[in-house]
């Protein structure tokens, strides 16, 4: 194995860990499929936040059958409405992530320990330059194999394909993985999840708060409440926006996973979105 990290030359008792984490989406999913003949000491762990969908719990069932091993489900220490109580109410944001640091990386640290592990991750060759936080731990070493044997978005929707997995249910009508109330959702997919979940949605608006005194308004889509998305005009304006941007990919392509594919490339969180 090649010592890439100065932590390898360090004298260590235990057999070096193989683990790969799960989202729940097509590419780190496509990657536990790349690799389950090459790798075959692998771990495979999916890091449950308790506020997963449901097609997300049952493609990750699939993917245990297909793979024939267990996928070990992490959970954090304390549930989401506990650490936004720690948070004083604030829900979690691009820019203030603490979900994800709380629900993901924290209990993925805790199952690692100060094992030597590699970690591998399902960044792309289309999108090698996208970063993101996995985890600083000096004996967790990420890894990169469809960057590294050039991988592409065509060729995981090709091994998803062949697996007889597909992509995960959800993606006809989201295009990330990660909880139902996960804040990348565009308007649109609020309204496919009030479609396909209404408790999911319900569930999600009863986290959000306005706060009379200092008119602190703590909301997941921004500048508006979720419930403000029923309204029926304003319901018609987002499917219309929405309509326009399918109408202009459509130009060059006919199914509806390959424009929410381009957009899941672009902004999220490499945890909780591959
Ligand atoms: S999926 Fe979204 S809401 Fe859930 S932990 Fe990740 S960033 Fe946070």
């Amino acid at each position: 194995m090649r010592d890439d990290s100065g932590w390898l030359s360090m004298q260590s008792p235990k057999p070096t860990r193989h683990i790969l984490s799960l989202s729940g989406g097509k590419d780190s999913t496509a990657l536990a499929i790349y690799l389950r003949d090459r790798v075959p000491e692998m771990e495979y762990v999916f890091m449950d936040t308790g506020e997963e969908l449901p097609e997300t719990y049952e493609y990750i069932e699939k993917l245990e059958a297909y793979l024939g091993k267990p996928i070990v489900r992490l959970n954090p220490e304390r549930p989401f409405h506990h650490w936004l109580l720690v948070y004083r109410g604030v829900l979690p944001d691009p820019r203030n992530r603490w979900c994800t640091r709380k629900l993901k990386i924290e209990p993925f640290e805790r199952y690692v320990g100060d094992d030597l592990c590699y970690n591998y991750v399902g960044i792309r060759s289309d999108e090698a330059q996208r970063k993101g936080y996995i985890s600083t731990k000096p004996n967790i070493i990420p890894r990169y194999p469809f960057v590294d044997d050039g991988v592409t978005k065509e060729d995981v929707l090709r091994i998803l394909e062949e697996s007889g997995l597909g992509l995960p249910e959800y993606y006809r009508w989201r295009s990330r993985s990660g909880c139902y109330f996960c804040f990348f959702q565009q308007k649109i997919e609020w309204i496919g999840l009030h479609e396909s979940h209404p408790r999911l949605f319900e569930k999600a608006a009863g986290f959000e708060k306005y706060d009379p005194v200092t008119g602190a308004r703590f909301t997941w889509s921004e500048g508006e409440p979720l419930s403000a998305l029923l309204d029926d005009e304003r319901r018609r304006e987002i499917r219309h926006n929405a309509a326009k941007r399918t109408a202009l990919h459509k130009t060059a392509r006919t199914k509806l996973w390959d424009i929410f594919a381009d957009e899941d490339d672009q902004e999220g969180c490499l945890v909780c979105h591959l």
